[in-house]
């Protein structure tokens, strides 16, 4: 089903308007990345889309109740269970021989025992990652999931996004303030303004996957864009 997000506007209890008539669809499996700078209103509109909040004027069409997926910065595990057991809390039936090929999808085959103390960052964001994809989504809400890691590790959960995805197809909405993150990414991104912010462009990304941060038809995609819109990034575009 196609997702549908028409905001008129959201108002805080303080008066603040942090978004002011931002509209815009995805098509199913669609990966939309959503670019803005600290502030814009980037959390505000997937709590909004998530359920979270209704207190907005607007409407959304969303995918069945129950089949959207969640991953934030923090990877958000349960530090008292184990791998295995911060996966059951979301899908009771991924044991066994199940469990073990999830596992080995994100590259975590013999740490299903572990406890999340006991792994990496970047082994913890991977759990998060696969946890979020357990529960089948039809729509998977990310919120700069890979903002605070470094660059190799941010590329390796990048491309096991990739693979989850194309395995099952969700529609993603893809939060970052990364243009390059956006552009290796996305099918389309999405520019929000500066607040009340909306939809200050709209791009359509045609290159060809697997697209590296660092290819250089990322780089000159991304240079391209900000000479032609140089405050892009700052919420601006004339
Ligand atoms: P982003 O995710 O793009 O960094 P947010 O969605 O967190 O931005 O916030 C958007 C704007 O709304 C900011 O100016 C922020 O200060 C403001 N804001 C967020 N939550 C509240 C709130 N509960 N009450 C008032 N203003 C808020």
């Amino acid at each position: 089903m196609t997702l549908s997000v028409s905001i008129q506007a959201k108002r805080f209890a303080n008066g603040h308007c942090a978004i002011r008539d931002l509209h815009f669809t995805a098509r199913p499996g669609e990966f939309v990345a959503i670019v803005g700078p600290s502030g814009v209103g980037k959390s505000t509109l997937l709590k909004i889309i998530s359920g979270l909040d209704t207190a907005f004027e607007g409407q959304l069409s969303l995918p069945r109740a129950g089949t959207t997926g969640f991953m934030f910065q923090e990877p958000r595990l349960m530090p008292w269970l184990t791998v295995a057991q911060n996966l059951a809390l979301v899908d009771p039936a991924a044991t066994g021989a199940r469990l073990v090929e999830s596992l080995e999808r994100v590259g975590l085959k013999d740490c299903a025992h572990l406890f999340p103390n006991q792994l990496s960052g970047g082994m913890q964001r991977r759990v998060a990652l696969l946890r979020a994809f357990l529960v089948a989504p039809q729509l998977l809400l990310m919120d700069e999931p890979f903002a605070s890691l470094d660059a190799p590790t941010a590329d390796q959960l990048r491309a096991h996004l990739l693979a989850l995805w194309q395995g099952t197809q969700p529609t993603v909405l893809f939060v970052t303030h990364n243009l390059q993150e956006a552009l290796c990414l996305a099918d389309r991104v999405l520019f929000l303004s500066a607040g009340p912010s909306h939809i200050a462009l709209e791009l359509p990304v045609d290159l060809p996957r697997p697209r590296g941060v660092d290819s250089p038809a990322v780089q000159a995609l991304g240079q391209q864009l900000l000479q032609r819109y140089p405050d892009l990034l700052k919420g601006s575009v004339p």
